[in-house]
Order: C-alpha cells, then structure tokens, then sequence
C-alpha cells in the first residue's frame, strides 16, 4: 500500500502542499485532481522521492522510497522526458535496463505493447520524427514496461484524441486488475470520474475534497433530475423540495436537496401529459466542487 501521511511542502515561504493525506491499495486507481499550480506534481515529485516533503512521510509497503524500489515504480511525467535522438527500441532497452530488466523480457514486452498501441512500425524510428501523440504513448509504455507496482502517471491524457484515451484507461484498468497501485493526476474532472473510485481535489495545495467519490456523492445528498417534456421552469421552481431549476438547451435539470425529494417531483410532474423523461442523477464532482469552496473548478 502507498501511504501519504500528512504531508507540506514548502518552496520557500510559500505553500504548495498543505497537509494531504491518502492510501493508494493494491488494485486501486486514485485521482489527484487540481487546476494549473494546484500541487500535483509537486506531491508526485514527493511520493517519487524527487523532493523531500517539509514534513509529514510517504512510505510504500511501510518501507521509505528510495532507489532500492525503483523497478517496482512506473512514473509518466507531465513534462515528456524522453531521449528524442534514440530510437523507440534503444529508449525502451535504455529504461527497461534501468528497471533491471533483460533485454530479452524488454523486448518481448515492447512488441507487446507496440502492437497493442497500433504503432509497430516505428520500433525503429527516431522519437523525434514521431507525433507528439505517438510520443507520448512511447512514454507511456517506457513507464508501464517493468509491470509497475506503483504507476504514477502526471497528466497522462493531455493532448491525447478520445480514441488514445480510451486506450490508455483500458491499459491502466487492466494494471489495476492485475494488481497495480495506480494514481494520476489530471485538471479535468470527467476524466477522473471515468474510471477512478477514489480521489482527492486539490485547491492552492490543500485537499478540500477527498475520498470514494460514491461516499463524496452520497454525502452530498444532493441530486439532479432531467425532465423533457410540457412543463415551464415556474412550475418546477415550485415544487417543494427543489431549490434550482436550470434550463438546458431541450430539457431542464432540477436540482433537488435530496433523494427523498424525487417522489414528490414525480407526483407533481404526473399531473402533467406529455413527459418525455424523467431521469434522476447524481450531481458531478464539478458541482460538489463548487458548493464546497464557493468557486466554480474549471473557471
Ligand atoms: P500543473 O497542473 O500546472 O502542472 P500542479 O498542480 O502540478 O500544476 P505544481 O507544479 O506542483 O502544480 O506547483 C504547485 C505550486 O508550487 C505552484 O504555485 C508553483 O508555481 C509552485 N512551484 C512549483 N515548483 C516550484 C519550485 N521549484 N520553486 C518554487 N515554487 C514552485
């Protein structure tokens, strides 16, 4: 288990990360999330051994992070690192030697994962006359060659189309199956809420939500029903129980105190004809974000 235990880090006078704390289990996927200069890497920098915390401990397995670990660890760094005159094949044996591998096992892995990012033929071509998506799986993949038991991916998303993404996060799902501790950060909470169970939310270095995010929902209480059909907003804003009525483009979200409420907007809503959907929800991070530290995520 990765144990994050309390810990600030200060440049300076100024603080970057304010007392955070959380555990990362075996076959788990944990969000970090924040805005630009939220923390994230610098916690990262931390947890990687990079950057000494000012106090507080990180300890995986109970034990300290240090080199002695360092081929049970992937990390992707936000900045892309990688040896641009090397071919695909000579970064990968380069890292995969790192991480005391064989050549024999980094080979046969990168084939492997090659042909599972679509892109074989270019083994052997020079980083640097690959795109910049291309790239970034070749990161990818240097930092998930030796099996981590700890991946820690920064911003792995950024600039990827909807197709790599989805790639990516099947890669990453299956880790966790096998076992992997996983974290990654992002500065988009849809992202996050695809596939992680359990996240903290970052603001100017302080954690100000975190948790299961089915635990942050359901303490929230708070839902949301989309109605589609013959009723104006007045009407909505009367039934009891409702304290927001938003009007999207062909329906409208009702935003209700609690789950108790949605039998009472149903009866109200029956009375009516013609209602084309009636769907409760569950309100998105964004919006628990926002009701917690009175200022909207993503500005
Ligand atoms: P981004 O999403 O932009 O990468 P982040 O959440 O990763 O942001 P950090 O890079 O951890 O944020 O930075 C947190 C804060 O610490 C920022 O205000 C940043 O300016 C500051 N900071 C980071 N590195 C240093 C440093 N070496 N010296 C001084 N301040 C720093």
């Amino acid at each position: 288990m990765l144990k994050v235990d309390k810990i600030t880090k200060y440049y300076g006078d100024f603080k970057a990360v304010d007392n955070l704390s959380f555990t990362v289990k075996p076959g788990e996927i944990f969000g970090l999330l924040g805005v630009n200069g939220a923390g994230k890497t610098t916690t990262f920098r931390m947890i990687m051994g990079l950057l000494e915390p000012s106090s507080g401990k990180i300890t995986l397995n109970g034990n300290k992070i240090d080199y002695s670990v360092t081929d049970q660890i992937g990390f992707l760094t936000e900045e892309r690192s990688l040896l641009t005159k090397l071919t695909v094949k000579e970064q990968c044996l380069f890292y995969g030697t790192l991480k005391g591998m064989s050549d024999k096992d980094i080979l046969s892995k990168l084939d492997n994962l090659l042909d599972r990012f679509g892109i074989m033929e270019y083994k052997d071509k020079k980083i640097k006359e690959l795109s910049k998506g291309n790239q970034q799986k070749i990161q990818f993949i240097t930092a998930i060659i030796n099996d981590p038991k700890l991946l820690i991916l920064d911003e792995p998303f950024s600039g990827l189309d909807p197709i790599n993404i989805e790639l990516f996060k099947q890669v990453i799902l299956e880790m966790a199956s096998k076992g992997s501790m996983i974290i990654f950060s992002s500065h988009q909470m849809n992202h996050v809420e695809l596939f992680c169970k359990k996240i903290v939310v970052l603001l100017r270095g302080k954690p100000v939500i975190d948790g299961y995010i089915s635990d942050i929902k359901e303490q929230y209480r708070k839902k949301n029903i989309l109605i589609k059909g013959d009723v104006d907003k007045k009407f909505l804003e009367k039934i009891d129980g409702v304290y927001e009525v938003v009007e999207k483009s062909d329906e409208f979200e009702v935003k209700i105190e609690s789950n108790d409420i949605v039998s009472n907007v149903f009866k109200e809503i029956s009375k009516k004809s013609n209602i084309t959907k009636f769907v409760v929800e569950e309100p998105s991070l964004n919006e628990i974000f926002v009701a917690k530290v009175g200022e909207s995520y993503e500005k």
